[in-house]
């Protein structure tokens, strides 16, 4: 068990120390993230969370209203990847989140497939857009 948040809760898989920005963090999301890691059965590192402002300004520039409406905003996102990362383990990964969304447990997900990663995400604020899944190519 890791603790976060001096003892506020605990994860199986994921420590604090594995996010960037691990305080902005939604527990909801995270609890799924956990869930997910624990069916997929192969380490998930985590490359990218939470954005700060100045981490959106250098992946989308000064424009703000060009910036996505990105879950990495409201701490309901991460990139990262299964570790091997194969086409093997990522079949796996998005079979064990249809599962998850069959068995009503993630029932928002976002599935980004990037070609170095992929961006999982919980937008249970706008159901209208989840679940989704679409590919794209790393910045
Ligand atoms: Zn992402």
């Amino acid at each position: 068990m890791n603790r976060w948040r001096d003892g506020a809760f605990s994860l199986r898989h994921f420590s604090e120390d594995e996010f960037d920005h691990p305080d902005q963090m939604s527990v909801r999301f995270l609890r799924l993230l956990d869930e997910f890691r624990a069916r997929l059965g192969y380490p998930f590192r985590i490359t990218d969370d939470f954005r700060t402002k100045s981490e959106m300004v250098d992946l989308y520039g000064q424009n703000m209203e060009a910036w996505p409406d990105s879950s990495h905003r409201y701490g309901t996102g991460v990139d990262g990847h299964p570790v091997p990362f194969n086409a093997r383990t990522r079949f796996k990964a998005r079979q064990v989140i249809a599962d998850m969304v069959y068995n009503g447990i993630w029932t928002q997900p976002g599935i980004g497939h990037y070609d170095g990663h992929l961006h999982l995400d919980s937008h249970e604020d706008r159901p209208d857009t989840r679940p989704a899944e679409w590919v794209g190519v790393s910045k």
